[in-house]
């Protein structure tokens, strides 16, 4: 007697794998690990444990968005007849992993595409932090050198959003002093090893984080959130006074005034007079 195959219909399937503990993967992933094609992979080696905890044993190919274009190519070639699974180390594919490129070709060239969603470290952190979480942006890892990452700090300084990072435990207590010198002491959550046995969550200022971890960088996968900027204080008449004496030193009275009021958000006429006072 024929028994059924169960096929899956051709096209591209992006797995969301666990980011530590195998009991995250979806009864859907697994099932889509089981029948695919071919599964893309970052890491043979890696996702063999995966597929092992699944069931599945379907041919992987290695990819990444840098390899060859021939690679990518074949790939998309093979969707148009074939189930072609995407699955990362870790977590959501695409999240500061490879895929971007396969499925904007896969797009391009009309083939279906599915996703399984599931687990990704930057929601999960999310979700324990205590930060606000109506408005967040994911900033994925910082560069490593000082001047790139002051430079992307400070595209995002005036941003009311929490802000989320991927950061490793050697470079950590450096990038938290950094955050908290272009960013300001903002509130803060650092995640560390989710889902897994050593699962910790510390909380604190920036400042108070740095230090906590200056002289034991922590093992582990590490996600740092970040809160959005507080309200500002209302500016002082000492710190109006300040701001209007250096402005007039480079423009006339009216003028200084106009810059100070829109710096600082005080009253232009009231400033315009302080500022002759301050003159004369
Ligand atoms: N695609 C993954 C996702 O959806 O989260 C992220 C892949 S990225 C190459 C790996 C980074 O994610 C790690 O360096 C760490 O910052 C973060 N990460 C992954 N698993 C984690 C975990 N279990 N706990 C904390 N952070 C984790």
């Amino acid at each position: 007697m024929e028994t059924d195959i169960i096929r899956l219909e051709a096209g591209l399937y992006i797995v969301a794998g666990p980011i530590g503990n195998l009991g995250d993967l979806t009864p859907r992933a697994a099932e889509v690990l089981r029948l695919a094609d071919v599964i893309a992979v970052e890491d043979t080696r890696v996702s063999a444990r995966l597929l092992r905890h699944a069931g599945s044993d379907r041919p992987m190919v290695p990819y990444h968005d840098h390899s060859a274009e021939g690679v990518r190519a074949r790939l998309i070639e093979r969707m148009a007849s074939e189930s072609v699974a995407l699955l990362s180390d870790a977590g959501t594919p695409l999240i500061s992993d490879p895929g971007y490129k396969l499925v904007r070709d896969a797009r391009a060239a009309g083939r279906s595409i599915t996703t399984l969603p599931g687990p990704s470290a930057a929601i999960a952190a999310l979700t324990l932090s205590g930060l606000p979480t109506d408005r967040f942006l994911f900033m994925g890892f910082l560069p490593s050198k000082q001047k790139a990452r002051g430079d992307v700090l400070g595209e995002v300084v005036a941003l009311r959003a929490t802000l989320v990072f991927y950061e490793s435990g050697p470079r950590l207590s450096e990038c938290l002093a950094a955050m908290a010198e272009h960013l300001g002491d903002r509130e803060a959550a650092v995640s560390r090893e989710i889902s897994k046995t050593f699962e910790e969550t510390a909380t604190g200022t920036l400042t108070e984080l740095s230090a906590r971890y200056a002289d034991a960088p922590p093992k582990g996968e590490i996600v740092v959130i970040v809160g959005p900027p507080g309200e500002a204080p209302p500016a002082s008449a000492e710190d109006a006074d300040a701001a209007l004496l250096e402005a007039m030193e480079r423009l006339p009275v009216s003028k200084a005034a106009g810059e100070v009021a829109r710096k600082l958000g005080l009253d232009r006429r009231a400033l315009y007079d302080r500022a002759l006072e301050l003159k004369g």
